[in-house]
């Protein structure tokens, strides 16, 4: 038997197994329960119970047992329950679960904080607040912005994810199924082009320079410059398709910004903590935001999210302007104190970059075989494949995508989609897996790709 390194909790076996029909009987059964008690609204990508999870492998109430080339969404970086993360949560668990840091401060948040404050790629000196989830976190970004400015709008790009709240569905691009009924939304939010280089309408060489120049526009001549408290802007954007910017583009959002006295905030939610192989996925371009906001990876599982910003800023919000009841639980800091650990013990920024050579290695090798492999892209262990007709013209094939997504769950393997045109497999493999795990997922997916192209 396999096991994966030593950042596995729990033994669980690293094999992938498919003994019954995927859903099995059991998960069956707990569906015919969740229609009953939950709302259609929640759906689920590969809807098997989850019984235990750890390594690279996610193993179902079937017995099934699936190789994780999802995370929970880019949220088990270190691996489903890491030793450290569950030490420390063990611990903190036994010894207090809540007080409001808004009632009753604990050293562990301020440590949480002072982690983030060395780690994030923000100039001169930083203060952290933290929150519960990533849709928090951006909005707390914003009224900093808006409080350190004074200023209403909001700039954001298109293809952007920004969470489910009101105001983050409103800085979310895609309607369905984000916004669809859920109006009206937030004034004040402006959309600019993003620099997709594989969708670039003069193409790829042009790509940064002319949607520099469009975000130049929307701000000084649409909006008005007095206007405007902070752009917003995912280094590397998530639900959108992991679409990596066109090099140069950040560095020249972030002297727009500059020139202008604008805020940037980079949105790291998800690929931020290590996800792409650096702490922050704004170092790859070299930015430095004035703010940033963390959340997927940042608790190995356990709910937090952090804004992390100049001092300067993070101060403009008035006291008991920032906060919440269960903001920063005691028991999530103590997860998040773990994460950093396992991060640095295993040297897991080496690990991302590793994982993401092989991935983009296979899935290039992939694409020289299969042209409705249009684009491969990401970071580290963010990496994303972009499926489109035959033939060259780029057109989105959602209908491919989502058949070669449901034989991979029915092989094994657990991927997820996303894009604005639902044509794009993510690949967002836990930094605990194993190499001989990844690259059977690789070959079940090409097996996928090949069956279903
Ligand atoms: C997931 C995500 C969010 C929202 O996080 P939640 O915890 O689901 O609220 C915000 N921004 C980005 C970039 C994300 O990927």
């Amino acid at each position: 038997m396999t096991v994966a390194p030593e950042t596995t909790g729990p033994v669980i076996e690293q094999v992938r197994r498919v003994r019954t029909e995927v859903p099995g009987p059991r998960s069956r059964e707990l569906l015919d329960r969740q229609r009953a008690a939950l709302p259609a609204g929640l759906g689920s990508t590969l809807p098997v119970f989850v019984a235990s999870a750890g390594g690279g492998v996610i193993v179902d109430v079937d017995g099934n047992s699936f190789i994780d080339f999802g995370s929970g969404i880019a949220v088990t970086t270190v691996g489903n329950s890491a030793p450290r993360v569950v030490a420390r949560a063990t611990e903190q668990l036994q010894r207090f679960t809540h007080t409001c840091y808004l009632v009753n401060p604990y050293e562990s948040y301020v440590a949480v904080c002072e982690r983030l404050n060395r780690l994030a790629p923000v100039p001169g000196p930083a203060r952290t607040a933290l929150f519960n989830s990533g849709a928090e976190a951006v909005e707390n970004a914003i009224k900093v912005a808006r409080a350190a400015t004074g200023r209403p709008a909001i700039v954001v790009f298109d293809h952007a994810f920004h969470g489910r709240t009101l105001l983050t569905m409103t800085l979310t691009a895609k309607n369905k199924p984000y916004k669809q009924g859920f109006g009206p939304f937030v004034a004040d939010v402006y959309r600019a082009p993003m620099a997709y280089p594989y969708r670039w309408p003069t193409g790829p060489e042009r790509c940064a320079e002319e949607a520099a120049e469009a975000l130049v526009d929307l701000i000084d001549r649409q909006i008005g410059t007095d206007n405007v408290a902070a752009v917003l802007v995912e280094p590397i954007q998530g639900e959108g398709g992991f679409i990596v910017p066109a090099p140069g583009f950040l560095p020249k959002v972030q002297q727009i910004c500059a020139e202008r006295g604008l805020i940037l905030i980079a949105d790291e939610v998800q690929a931020g903590i290590a996800r792409t192989g650096t702490w922050f996925a704004s170092e790859h371009e070299g930015i430095q935001p004035d703010i940033v906001t963390s959340a997927k990876g940042l608790g190995g599982g356990l709910p937090i999210a952090a804004v992390t910003g100049r001092a300067e800023l993070m101060d403009a919000a008035p006291a008991g302007g920032l906060g919440g009841t269960f903001s920063g639980n005691p028991v999530a800091c103590e997860a998040a104190l773990g994460v950093f650990d396992e991060i640095e013990e295993h040297d897991l920024l080496t690990r991302a970059q590793r994982i993401g050579e092989t991935m983009l290695s296979t899935l290039r090798d992939i694409q020289r075989a299969h042209d409705v492999v249009g684009d491969v892209r990401g970071r580290g262990a963010m990496i994303a494949i972009e499926l489109v007709h035959p033939g060259g013209d780029r057109r989105p094939n959602p209908e491919l995508t989502t058949r070669i997504a449901a034989r991979c769950h029915q092989e094994g393997l657990l991927v997820l989609t996303a894009g604005s045109y639902g044509n794009v497999l993510r690949f967002l493999p836990p930094l605990s897996i194993s190499d001989e795990l990844l690259n059977e997922g690789l070959e079940v997916l090409r097996s996928a790709i090949a069956a279903e192209a």
